[in-house]
């Protein structure tokens, strides 16, 4: 993306709420609404966390990584001094299944012996991924990424880090309440409407409560930081940045622009249809850099700086790199755009001239 356009978008959002609460607080920004930060020990540093008032006690939207620094913080949330004491979280809802957002979801749901809401395809994909914490790194991964281009070495830290994904969450509940798309929630005296997006992950739910102009954005729309699009292993034919897009057309169709954003990363904003705008311009802009650098063949490694501004260089962002080209690439491979040929179990992508012009007659 590039970085003046970048922080020329960003400028012009409005954050209406002010500065954080820090950790152990929460600062109320509506009538019933309370705001919440929990540590993270990445270098995205933390993650926001939502309570709504729900009867005589609070809903909870995502719940934080599980660390010993996370549960501290709820501790001291809940606790004799704290801004939620002495009350019940009556249920947990979860965004979707990413450790910072899941984390916490079945020590709060079995301490206040309450139920998980949250869709279905990140509820089980989650138990499946949770899975993997035991298994050594499959065969279908270690040939997903030699496809695409990674080296003895970089395999080898794929190995290694193999299953660290369940490590972060505690055991989920045994059972959980479905939520659906279009679906309304009551929460107190407020109804919740779930909006679905895909792409990020794969049945991502955001709440908007058309009352209090609100969105819980969870991280289908971020104003500062663009979410992780990605190609997997268990999926390499996946097209999330196809669903990514698609994602939001419709929430810009569902959800007006007046609301205040509540996003799980940086700080609520106004300015959700400019933001949805900025970042689908922002995968085009990649995609056109993608085709021409694809006139000649390339690996799934070769085109990152056509996506990324910055260099890839630990084992971490070589990861989240090579699924996000991925993703760009599997999206003009669909779109009869380009052309992949594997040669030696290493897949080369090409600009798909023929199917170009077909498609644009
Ligand atoms: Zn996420």
């Amino acid at each position: 993306m590039n970085t003046t356009e970048n922080a020329a978008a960003i400028r012009s959002l409005e954050y209406p709420c002010g500065d954080p609460p820090s950790v152990g607080d929460a600062r109320e920004i509506a009538p019933g609404v309370l705001w919440i930060r929990m540590p993270m020990p990445f270098r995205l540093d933390h993650i926001n966390l939502w309570a709504l008032r729900d009867g005589n006690g609070w809903a909870v939207v995502d719940t934080g990584l599980s660390t010993v620094d996370t549960a501290k913080a709820w501790s001291t949330l809940l606790g004799a001094a704290g801004p939620l004491r002495g009350e019940r979280i009556t249920r947990v809802l979860v965004t979707h299944m990413h450790p910072d957002h899941i984390g916490m979801a079945g020590w709060i749901t079995r301490r206040f012996d309450c139920r998980l809401w949250m869709t279905r395809l990140e509820y089980l994909q989650c138990r499946v991924l949770m899975g993997d914490t035991v298994r050594e790194a499959p065969e279908d991964g270690v040939r997903f990424y030699r496809k695409a281009g990674w080296s003895d070495d970089d395999i080898e830290s794929y190995r290694a880090r193999f299953g660290s994904f369940g490590k972060m969450i505690h055991p989920l509940p045994d059972s959980y309440r479905r939520v659906q798309d279009g679906e309304h929630i009551a929460i107190g005296d407020h109804q919740w409407q779930v909006v679905v997006g895909r792409g990020h992950s794969p049945e991502h739910a955001c709440f908007y409560c058309p009352d209090l102009a609100l969105m819980i954005s969870g991280d289908q729309v971020l104003p500062r930081i663009s979410s992780n699009v990605s190609v997997f292993p268990i999926e390499p034919e996946a097209d999330p940045l196809g669903e990514w897009l698609a994602s939001h057309a419709k929430i810009t169709r569902e959800v007006p622009d007046d609301v205040i954003v509540l996003p799980a990363h940086n700080e609520p904003f106004r300015g959700l249809h400019p933001r949805l705008e900025h970042l689908t311009d922002g995968h085009l802009r990649g995609l056109e850099r993608l085709r021409e650098r694809l006139a000649e063949p390339r690996r799934a490694v070769d085109v990152f700086p056509a996506l990324f501004a910055r260099p890839i260089n630990d084992a971490q962002l070589m990861s989240l790199a090579t699924g996000e080209s991925m993703a760009h690439l599997n999206y003009l491979v669909q779109r009869g755009e380009a052309r992949v040929e594997v040669r030696d179990g290493i897949a080369w992508y090409r600009r798909d001239e023929s199917g170009h012009e077909a498609a644009s007659q």
